[in-house]
């Protein structure tokens, strides 16, 4: 087999470079790399990167099996997406030059940088209330000592603080709890109408804080499907509880329960659950990204209201895990929809 067969073979881009430095050969996968009609040319006008040429030109000068093959990174660009390859060099045995291949790394280094940004924006969460705690301890040993109307003032705000720290932590363990179970799908069978009145029920008083009329409707005859009624209240809590957070002071939430024998989405019978509010509702360009950990479409409404910006993205992994769906739908002015749609038969037979 020649270089030239040989590197059609491989199902990762990868190009020959022959002894006088031309190159030999490139698969298809390279071609819609570097682009076509370079096989002949000096290898630089195609592989342009410093690091690159750098473990070539030091691949050159080694016999083969003589030292490990060189590898350096490569950044390169498909269809208008940024990705990030490992290329290695490795020397062929008599004059026949070397190979260079190139092994994607783009969801590797994606999965890190998510992994760092994870851990920036929670220390910044919980560097926020630890501050506000700190100066109100030094304002309590210092200037308020002997101030009992602003150290009870003090310590109503550190009370809220040590509550929002605690709301954090709780909503962080509920999230890796459930991606670490997110591939298990619940085998117990859960009434959802039974969860869903239960959730209405405790969330009666904060409702009526905000003047709102929280309203349910389907709940009245069960609902049976396979789920976690743990992590099914989390679901409803978290929707309703924005509903409210978010919606219209004086105005109503209203959580609909509807059986459907057959849903298009989840291709069999299921039941949809819709809490819809009145309030502002959310503009088009941040319906993607609501689920995402720390996505706020206003800041500072959502800390004003003790939110940790997590209960949307719990709410996206429980459904998953139930192999529902969520689908957000918001109208400008007239209010939010929150659709959660769950199958009702135990496993999909294929
Ligand atoms: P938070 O703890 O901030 O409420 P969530 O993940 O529950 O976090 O929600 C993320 C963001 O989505 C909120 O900060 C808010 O901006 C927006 N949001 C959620 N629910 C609603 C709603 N019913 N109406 C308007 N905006 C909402």
């Amino acid at each position: 087999m020649t270089p030239a067969d040989f590197v059609q073979t491989v199902p990762v881009p990868l190009v020959h470079i022959r002894r006088d430095a031309r190159i030999g050969a490139m698969n298809a996968r390279a071609a819609q790399l570097f682009g076509v009609g370079l096989v002949g040319r000096h290898y630089i006008t195609a592989l342009r990167q410093p690091a690159l040429l750098e473990a070539i030109e030091s691949a050159q000068g080694q016999s083969p099996g003589e030292t490990a093959p060189t590898s350096a990174r490569y950044l390169g660009q498909e269809a208008g997406r940024e990705l990030v390859f490992t290329a290695t060099v490795t020397p062929l045995s008599g004059d026949e030059g070397l190979l260079v291949a190139f092994e994607d790394v783009t969801p590797y280094e994606e999965a890190g940088q998510m992994r760092s940004d994870f851990v920036a924006n929670v220390s910044h969460e919980l560097r926020t209330p630890l501050t506000a705690l700190s100066g109100f301890i030094e304002t309590l040993r210092g200037p308020a000592r002997d101030d009992p109307e602003a150290r009870d003032r003090f310590l109503d705000i550190m009370e809220r603080e040590a509550a929002r720290m605690n709301r954090l932590v709780q909503d962080l363990l509920s999230l890796s709890r459930v991606e670490d179970i997110e591939r298990m799908r619940p085998t117990d069978r859960v009434d959802v109408a039974q969860i869903v009145t239960s959730v209405a029920i405790g969330l009666g008083p904060l409702a009526e804080g905000r003047g709102v009329r929280l309203l349910t409707a389907g709940c009245d005859a069960p609902a049976e499907l396979p789920g976690d009624a743990d992590q099914l209240t989390q679901v409803f809590t978290n929707l309703i509880e924005n509903g409210i957070k978010y919606g219209r002071e004086g105005g109503s939430v209203t959580v609909t329960l509807t059986r459907h024998e057959t849903l298009a989405a989840l291709r069999g019978p299921g039941v949809t659950i819709e809490v819809a509010d009145e309030g502002e509702g959310i503009s088009q360009h941040h319906l993607a990204r609501l689920t995402e950990r720390f996505y706020r479409v206003d800041n500072h409404r959502s800390r004003g209201m003790g939110g940790t910006g997590l209960g949307l993205a719990i709410v996206k992994h429980i459904v998953n895990r139930h192999r529902g769906r969520l689908r957000i739908t918001s109208e400008q002015g007239q209010g939010s929809r929150f659709t959660v749609s769950l199958p009702m038969n135990s496993a999909r037979v294929a």
